[in-house]
C-alpha cells in the first residue's frame, strides 16, 4: 500500500440564496469562475479589480446537485473504505451555510454505494456496524441511545482511542441503515431543544465500521487479501463562526460561551498534516475529543475530504471569507 500521506481533498459548496435572502433583494456575493475556482463579485467588493481568486480541488455552484457533490467529494473515499482504508469526510462552515444538507446526502448516497459494492463483491463477506457520536462542549454522547450517559474515551493498545460503551449497531440492510440515521438526526434535534443547546455548536460523527473477509461460500473466488477492518466517518461539524472569531482575536476566551475546543484542535491537526510533508511532525490529535476519536482516520494512510460550505448572502460575507481561508489552509 502507498505509504505517502494522502493530501486532503478540499471542495467548496456555495448554497443558493434562500427565500428570505431573495426577498431582501440580496444577490449572490460569489461568482463561481470555473469548476475549481471562485471569487467575490465585483459589485459588492470595495476594491474592485483586486479580487482574489480562490482555487480548490472543486467548487460547487449553487445549482450543483447532491449526486455530483457526492461523486466528487466522497465516492473514492467510500470505495477505499470498502477495501480496508480508513476515511473521513467533513462538512465545515458557518451555521446555515449548508453543512447538514450536504452531509445528509453524502451519508445516504455513500451507504447506497456501500451496499452496491457488497452486492458486486461476492468474493468477500462483509459485516457492517454503525455508531453515532455527538460532541458538545467536549462531552461525547451516544446518538444511538436515548439520554445515554456521557462517554469516556479510553486508549486501547490495539484499537486506539475507543469510546467506552458506545453502541455499535449491526446493519442488516440499506433500509435499516437509513432508519438508524434518521433516528440519530432526530435525537440530535430533540436533544438540542430539550437541553437548550444549539445543534450548531455540536459535532456529529456517523461512523460505519466495515469488516470483510474472503467469502466462505464455494462460489466465491479465492481472494488474495485476508480480513480487513476499516472506519468511514461522516462528520457534520459545529458552526465555524465561533472558531474563527476566537481563532482570530482570542478576545472571547473568557466569555461564558467558550471556544469550541474540538474545532480549534481540528484546525491545528489539519494544518500540521498539510504542512508536515516529512511525516515527522507532531500531530496534536490529543488536544480534543474530536481529533482523538478520528485519529486513525486522519493522516497517515487515511483518506480525508472536507467540503466547506458558504452562504451567498452579503450578511455572511465575513464568515464566508473565513471559511475560504480555512479551506485554503487545509489543502
Ligand atoms: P448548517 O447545517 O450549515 O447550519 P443547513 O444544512 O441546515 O446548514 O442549511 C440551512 C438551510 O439551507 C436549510 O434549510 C437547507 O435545506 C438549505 N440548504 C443548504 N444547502 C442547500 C443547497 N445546496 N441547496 C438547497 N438548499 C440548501
Ligand atoms: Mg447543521
Amino acid at each position: 500500500m502507498n505509504s505517502e500521506p494522502e493530501q486532503i481533498w478540499v471542495g467548496v459548496r456555495l448554497r443558493p440564496l434562500n427565500e428570505a435572502e431573495k426577498r431582501s433583494c440580496d444577490s449572490s456575493n460569489w461568482h463561481v469562475t470555473s469548476e475549481t475556482s471562485l471569487k467575490q463579485c465585483e459589485q459588492v467588493s470595495q476594491t474592485p479589480g483586486s479580487l482574489k481568486i480562490y482555487n480548490f480541488d472543486r467548487v460547487f455552484s449553487p445549482d450543483t446537485n447532491s449526486r455530483t457533490v457526492y461523486n466528487d467529494a466522497a465516492e473514492r473515499i467510500v470505495i477505499s473504505g470498502m477495501q480496508g482504508i480508513n476515511g473521513t469526510i467533513f462538512a465545515y462552515g458557518q451555521t446555515s451555510s449548508g453543512k447538514t444538507h450536504t452531509m445528509k446526502s453524502i451519508v445516504s448516497l455513500g451507504t447506497k454505494s456501500v451496499f452496491e459494492h457488497i452486492r458486486n463483491t461476492p468474493s468477500r463477506d462483509f459485516l457492517l456496524h454503525i455508531a453515532a457520536i455527538e460532541i458538545y462542549n467536549e462531552d461525547c454522547r451516544d446518538l444511538l441511545k436515548n439520554n445515554g450517559p456521557s462517554l469516556r474515551l479510553l486508549d486501547d493498545p490495539e484499537r486506539g482511542t475507543v469510546a467506552e460503551g458506545l453502541t455499535e449497531e449491526p446493519v442488516r440492510s440499506l433500509e435499516h441503515f437509513l432508519q438508524l440515521v434518521a433516528e440519530v438526526e432526530n435525537r440530535r434535534q430533540v436533544g438540542s431543544h430539550t437541553l437548550n443547546k444549539t445543534s450548531s455548536r455540536s459535532h456529529q460523527i456517523i461512523r460505519i465500521t466495515i469488516e470483510s473477509r474472503p467469502a466462505s461460500t464455494a462460489e466465491g473466488e479465492a481472494d488474495g487479501s485476508g480480513p480487513l477492518v476499516s472506519h468511514l466517518n461522516f462528520v457534520d461539524l459545529a458552526g465555524s463562526e465561533r472558531y474563527s472569531e476566537t481563532g482570530a482575536s482570542g478576545q472571547r476566551l473568557k466569555e461564558g460561551s467558550h471556544i469550541n475546543q474540538s474545532l480549534l484542535a481540528l484546525g491545528k491537526v489539519i494544518r500540521v498534516l498539510t504542512e508536515g510533508k516529512s511525516g515527522a511532525a507532531h500531530v496534536p490529535y490529543r488536544d480534543s475529543k474530536l481529533t482523538r476519536i478520528l485519529q486513525h482516520s486522519l493522516g497517515g494512510n487515511a483518506r480525508t475530504a472536507i467540503v466547506c460550505t458558504i452562504s451567498p448572502a452579503i450578511e455572511h460575507l465575513h464568515q464566508s471569507k473565513k471559511t475560504l481561508g480555512f479551506a485554503s489552509a487545509a489543502q
